[in-house]
């Protein structure tokens, strides 16, 4: 009795072994397929992943090469309204000192030969220099903007992608709010990029020594039935009252490598498109640079 016990017993544990085997077997498989399946999935998430960091290497690449460009152009063109400005500032004296020297060389008529041959020598020397300013002052002439319908805040869009790798280094926060719907207005795209590439490069420069908010915040709205306005407002340093009035003539710079002509270009920009730049204070911090733009008319 007690031997057909233990057989019975050894039997039934037997069973019992072979059933968890057969239990732990499947659960065994069950978690190999799901790790395969996770596997299969991690790899295919961590292929993607490579993929977007790619694209978006690769996209990066794209914007700081496009802002570089925009950059140089705008460097570029500052220099060459300065240059552009200065060939006008040389040549007035030059006219001046030709008109003296032949009404000197008049005067002596068959005198001073020497005087005369030295008169001759700075007449010869004028006329070179006169031809060079004059070869600059050609070679500088701009087109003909090419006024086109556009979407104001599209160009505001594209500006800001263009610089917020800049605004980022530089620990600036920039804001943009756009009101929705505005309509198209008749501009040269890539002048009004400049003047405002120019507001956001002096906010840049306002901002560079503030504690605290640093804040560049673009707006624009719809002033009236006729008008956009856009706004550049910041938390830089602001305008001393002494300074408001000479801001926007040429040459006026407060900074020690500026050329102070990006605020005169700025606003004969906003004016040749039939719109108006100014600027204020803020009643707390900085200043607010703002620009008017007429809604193009039906035949935009
Ligand atoms: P530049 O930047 O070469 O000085 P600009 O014509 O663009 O020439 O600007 C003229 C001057 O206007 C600047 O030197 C600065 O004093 C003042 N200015 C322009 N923008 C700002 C601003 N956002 N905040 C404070 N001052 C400004």
């Amino acid at each position: 009795m007690k031997m057909k016990n233990k057989t019975k017993n050894s039997v039934l544990r037997n069973k019992i072994r072979n059933g968890e085997r057969v239990r732990l077997k499947g659960l065994v498989k069950q978690q190999a397929d799901e790790l395969r399946i996770k596997n299969g999935q991690l790899r295919n998430g961590t292929k993607k992943q490579i993929r977007s960091e790619k694209q978006i290497k690769i996209r990066t690449k794209k914007i700081d090469e496009q802002r570089e460009e925009l950059l140089h152009v705008t460097r570029v063109g500052k220099l060459a309204e300065f240059v552009s400005s200065l060939a006008h500032e040389i040549s007035q004296p030059l006219t001046a000192i030709l008109s003296y020297a032949q009404a000197a060389q008049r005067m002596l008529a068959d005198r001073e030969p020497e005087i005369q041959k030295i008169l001759s020598y700075i007449i010869n020397d004028d006329q070179r220099a006169a031809e060079v300013i004059q070869r600059l002052r050609s070679l500088l002439k701009k087109g003909k903007p090419e006024m086109k319908p556009l979407d104001i805040n599209t160009l505001i869009n594209e500006t800001v992608l263009l610089i917020a790798t800049d605004a980022a280094v530089r620990n600036d926060v920039l804001k943009i709010e756009l009101e929705n719907n505005l309509p198209l207005v008749r501009g040269d795209r890539i002048q009004l990029q400049q003047v405002l590439l120019n507001l956001i490069s002096n906010s840049f420069d306002a901002l560079e020594s503030i504690q605290g908010a640093r804040e560049i915040l673009i707006r624009t709205k719809r002033l009236d039935t006729g008008t956009i306005i856009v706004e550049v407002k910041d938390s830089g340093c602001g305008i001393p009252a002494h300074n408001m009035p000479k801001l926007f003539t040429r040459f006026f710079t407060s900074k020690p490598d500026g050329l102070g002509m990006g605020l005169s270009i700025s606003r004969s920009i906003v004016e040749a498109h039939g719109g108006r730049l100014n600027v204020k204070n803020n009643p707390d911090r900085g200043a607010t640079f703002y620009f008017t733009i007429p809604i193009g008319t039906k035949d935009v």
